[in-house]
């Protein structure tokens, strides 16, 4: 099977590693680290990436720095993908799912189906420090938040109302809502939603870290997929799936398409690809393999999702890969965030087919 690896990954392939070329190389996934922070995060988490390292570079431990950078995410109402703003299930209530993972001590924290409560990511963190278990769902987690002293608030922003109204409206003739407008000017309202709707928003942040002493730390925070049925969980929440950190090999998660991650166990197997060498690009592009493979290849199957994954090495080495490289009916390059000792920007992705239909 053919695949694309960006020659910045190439490049620096190199650089740390020494021995991919291209394909499946080598790769010294037990090197010792860098001595220099890396933060890694899928692309709407530029500015997470930049909090993240600011904290590192600040002394914070790898986990902090992951969470307030994510948190931003979480705040941000414009993200309809995570936290506050985020699109709510086919009943309009928004629910949350995160994970977080903290190599050092190899404790992992998680919280899924979480309503009225914006920043499960820190959540997940007091699961992980303040109980023996790893995940609470539903109603438990949220009264857990709130025993913790975290405020409920209503989720559902006027537009990620409007978006799922429409939604709603727009699903079926043979029922007795809408898709009547009520005046011209919600047309390009509508517009935005059928644009949003059609392509089925994917979104959560993942971000990585490691620190200058090879700590290793990961978050994956979100609203899941848009329109979900009530109590459905996705990749994020799912230590192995949405997330997984080594503290001796790296960490890796993954955002898009989370029933397709679970079924491959997506972060996880691609830690243990780095484990036996892969670069993290090439780990990130084996397991898209597997995705691929429980479809037999068949592109017009695959081309109904995409799927994002995200790896960082111990070494500080970095890479992501999509399933497609442009995706959507406005048609996005897969890319993903990095901070180092080179500053902030986003890089393209590898990935393992181009566009859906070629
Ligand atoms: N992976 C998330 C989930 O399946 C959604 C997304 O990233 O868009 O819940």
């Amino acid at each position: 099977m053919r695949y694309f690896v960006p020659m910045q990954m190439k490049r620096r392939a190199v650089v740390l590693g020494g021995a991919l070329a291209s394909g499946l190389g080598a790769f010294p996934a037990l090197a010792q680290a860098v001595g220099r922070p890396v933060v890694v995060a899928s692309a709407n988490g530029l500015a997470a990436t930049e909090t993240a390292i600011a904290r590192l570079k600040a002394g914070a431990d790898t986990l902090d720095a992951v969470v307030a950078g994510v948190n931003l995410v979480e705040d941000d109402p414009e993200d309809m993908t995570v936290g506050y703003g985020g699109l709510p299930n086919e009943e309009g209530e928004v629910e949350l799912d995160a994970s977080v993972m903290h190599g050092p001590t190899s404790r992992a924290g998680a919280v899924a189906s979480l309503k009225q409560i914006k920043n499960p990511s820190k959540v997940a963190k007091l699961v992980m420090e303040r109980t023996d278990h790893v995940l609470l769902v539903g109603e438990g987690a949220l009264r857990f938040a709130v025993a913790h002293g975290f405020a409920k608030q209503d989720l559902l922003t006027e537009k990620a109302r409007t978006v799922w109204l429409r939604w709603k409206e727009t699903m079926s003739d043979k029922d007795d809502w809408g898709p009547g407008l009520a005046d011209p000017g919600e047309a390009a309202q509508a517009a935005m939603a059928d644009w949003i709707i059609a392509d089925r928003l994917t979104g959560t942040i993942n971000c990585l870290a490691v620190d200058g002493r090879g700590d290793i730390s990961g978050v994956t925070t979100t609203s899941g997929l848009a329109f979900k049925i009530p109590g459905r969980v996705g990749d994020s929440p799912l230590i192995g799936c949405g997330l997984f950190v080594d503290n001796a090999v790296g960490a890796a998660g993954s955002t898009g398409r989370g029933e397709e991650c679970i079924k491959i166990n997506g972060a996880h197997t691609i830690v243990e690809g780095m484990r036996r060498g892969l670069s993290p690009t090439d780990a990130c592009l084996e397991a898209l393999k597997r995705v691929a493979a429980h479809y037999s290849g068949d592109r017009r199957k695959l081309a109904q999702f995409n799927l994002h994954f995200y790896a960082l090495a111990k070494s500080g080495a970095h890479g992501a890969a999509s399933l497609w490289g442009t995706y959507g009916s406005k048609p996005k390059r897969s890319r993903y965030a990095v901070s180092d000792g080179d500053g902030s920007r986003l890089l393209d992705s590898a990935y393992l087919f181009e566009v859906p239909g070629r």
